[in-house]
């Protein structure tokens, strides 16, 4: 199939193109992200195949279909991008990667938690510099630690196998609870007890319209004080400005954060010679106790290869007729 790749980063053309010699699709790749001011670039494409900040909102789906697009091939679990009743309406096919890792997600969580809670970051600068204080730089252990994982699916299931073999108190809240989690200790409770008890609460649930600002300046304060709030889920999940807030005031002790709400014109692109616009990522920035990274949970080779093997086995399902092979509708997810 002839199929307009966007967001394509350098490291995607390379996966893409070597995967793609088994496949023998038509790939053309735009560097640029899919949007409404440049959605004209996909005429005469028979898929786009697009990432997390691709917009595909109403008017870009009209145009697509308009431009006789019929596919669109998520390299990405999330779908929180692409409206899915107009697709449905316009009958485009929407193809994801449901599991390409959980693994790498599941380990960046882990990553964020250490570093904020050792300091790793500040520690690191400090040596270089040659001061070799401790001072501010105490941390705390994750044995008998209380962590409360919001979404218990492919992502949260391996933390919570991770973090019990840290030894910490597992909780965890989700409409579906999973049996092996429940097998090895993870108690059900639910939101709000989970965000009154935990020491560490991480985010892995989908971004859905009632899971949009899920942490707001009401629920924060439930939590306790010094609370380790980690996002590696999606950025709408958190009102960025109620966390500010309560950064300032303590509350929140430490934040580790993957997404951003506002992260589509912002991340994966070099910014480093200009002026971030940005005043509340700016502002989290300036946190002595908040790590920030630009949306690389999932960003490990074996993702990739997985990412890459499904998107292209994906085309081709459609191509030969194959339909429902990741397929996903907006009837599926009101289920
Ligand atoms: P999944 O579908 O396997 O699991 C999501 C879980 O959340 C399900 O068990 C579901 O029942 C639960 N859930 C739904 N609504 C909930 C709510 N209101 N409260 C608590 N739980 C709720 O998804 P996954 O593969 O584990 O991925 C989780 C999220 O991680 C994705 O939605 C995606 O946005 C994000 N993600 C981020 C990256 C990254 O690089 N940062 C990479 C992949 C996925």
């Amino acid at each position: 199939m002839k199929v307009a790749v966007f967001s394509a980063r350098a490291f995607d053309r390379v996966f893409l193109e070597k995967c793609n010699s088994s496949y023998k699709h038509e790939l053309v790749f735009f560097e640029e992200r899919l949007t409404e001011q440049n959605v004209s670039l996909a005429a005469g494409f028979d898929a786009v195949c697009v990432f997390v900040n691709d917009q595909l909102n109403r008017k870009v789906l009209i145009e697509l279909s308009k431009n006789k697009t019929r596919l669109i091939a998520l390299r990405a679990a999330g779908f929180n991008n692409v409206d899915l009743v107009t697709a449905d309406e316009l009958g485009l096919t929407v193809v994801r990667v449901p599991e390409y890792s959980p693994y790498a997600v599941a380990e960046h969580t882990v990553a964020l938690i250490m570093s904020l809670n050792r300091k790793l970051c500040r520690a690191h600068s400090r040596v270089r510099e040659g001061n070799f204080s401790l001072e501010g730089l105490m941390g705390f252990e994750l044995h008998d630690c209380k962590v409360g994982i919001v979404g218990t699916g492919r992502i949260g299931r391996v933390i919570a196998k991770i973090l019990n073999g840290f030894g910490c108190v597992l909780m965890a809240s989700d409409p579906s609870p999973d049996s092996e989690c429940e097998s090895f200790g993870v108690k059900y409770v639910s939101f709000d007890e989970l965000c009154s008890k935990s020491d560490i609460i991480t985010l892995h649930c989908p971004l859905i319209p009632q899971t949009r600002h899920l942490i707001n300046a009401e629920v924060i304060r439930l939590m306790k004080t010094g609370v380790m709030l980690i996002n590696t889920s999606r950025g709408a999940l958190v009102d960025a400005k109620a966390v500010i807030k309560e950064l300032k005031s303590g509350k929140i002790g430490y934040l580790g954060m993957d997404v951003y709400e506002e992260e589509a014109d912002l991340f994966f692109e070099d910014l480093s010679n200009q002026i971030i616009q940005d005043d509340i990522l700016a502002r989290l920035l300036t946190f002595p106790n908040v790590i920030i990274t630009g949306h690389q949970a999932f960003f490990t080779q074996n993702a990739l290869k997985n990412i890459t093997e499904t998107t292209l086995a994906n085309i081709t399902n459609f191509e030969e007729g194959r339909k429902g092979v990741n397929e996903i509708t907006a009837k599926t997810v009101m289920k």
